[in-house]
């Protein structure tokens, strides 16, 4: 295949072409909050966030920048072997801080030994115009990419999880980003209630459209402490199926362009908290299934991607 083992262009296929190694990701915690969260713009956070935010994995927030890469770095040695690592700023909004602290915390995660590249996980509400300098800037020292979370492009869904901002806030942000020759990273969740299997495909094909450089896909998954596991119990809703997913998933590569990275197509949720579904915890189960479904369909990414993208 055209990507080595696999029929779509894997985050670790890339990382390999281009750094001939390899690449290990170092979760950081550079202690931000978010606008959402601290009355900014509300104060509970979008529906499936918890306290922790999205960085259950991420290091110690009490450690400085470089304590947090040096733990990491050993925690994952042990699990991955050596190769080369990405700093990534994962939890809460990380560009949610006055330029001085960004800038410092951003440089500091770059300049330790064997960092080839940055990730910074935000929300495109918070890519002010000295932010955005601030990323040129490092995007010149560095292999940055910026990961937005989109999650839908419908109005009812984004209503639902209280994202707390709309589509052309995304637009706008793609185009600032792109203007700088910053890589992004748009992410999508599949099964949000009352989407069909044409809504969440409509936000495929719009990602797709953007030309971002990458993509995150994963089911929606509910874990407890959050607004949607009240709202679950309360008001239950279906699930998609593994079997529903994995066919969903299976469309969307399809549909990307060859060019687009997939950084992930599954959940990572904290296995201790994950109410349902429970079929996402099986991750090597879903990617192989998705893996024997481009297979049976003799599929593999942008067979199907529309004229003009
Ligand atoms: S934008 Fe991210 S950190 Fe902020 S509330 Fe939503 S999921 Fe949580």
């Amino acid at each position: 295949m055209k990507w080595e083992n696999k029929r779509y262009r894997s985050f670790s296929y890339e990382m390999k072409k281009i750094f001939e190694s390899k690449i290990i990701k170092l979760s950081l915690d550079g202690g931000f909050t978010c606008p959402n969260r601290d009355g900014s713009i509300a104060r509970r956070g979008c529906i499936f966030c918890g306290e922790e935010g999205a960085g259950e994995f991420a290091a110690s927030r009490d450690l400085t920048i470089k304590e947090q890469i040096n733990s990491q770095k050993e925690w994952m040695s042990k699990k991955w072997g050596n190769g080369k690592y990405i700093s990534f700023f994962q939890n809460f909004t990380n560009t949610y801080s006055t330029y001085e602290d960004l800038k410092n915390k951003y440089n500091q995660a770059i300049s330790e030994k064997d960092i080839v590249g940055l990730a910074i996980a935000t929300r495109p509400d918070c890519l002010s115009k000295d932010v955005l300098d601030l990323l040129e800037e490092i995007n010149k020292k560095t292999f940055l990419w910026v990961e937005l979370g989109l999650q839908t492009i419908h109005d009812d869904s984004s209503d639902f999880i209280r994202r707390g901002y709309e589509l052309e806030c995304y637009d706008r942000a793609i185009k600032e980003l792109d203007k700088r020759d910053i890589k992004v990273v748009s992410h999508l969740i599949f099964g949000l209630p009352g989407e069909t299997r044409e809504d969440i495909l409509s936000s495929v094909s719009y990602v797709a459209r953007t030309n971002t450089w990458g993509i995150k896909i994963h089911s929606l998954y509910i874990q407890e402490a959050t607004d949607l596991a009240d709202y679950y119990i309360k008001s239950p809703f279906k699930l998609l199926t593994k079997e529903e997913y994995v066919s969903l998933v299976a469309d969307s590569i399809e549909i990307l362009p060859q060019h687009m990275v997939i950084h992930r197509l599954t959940g990572d949720g904290k296995r201790s908290l994950l109410i349902e579904p429970k079929w996402s915890l099986g991750k090597r189960r879903v990617l192989s299934a998705i893996d024997q479904e481009l297979k049976a369909r003799d599929s593999y990414q942008g067979i199907k991607t529309p004229t003009g993208i």
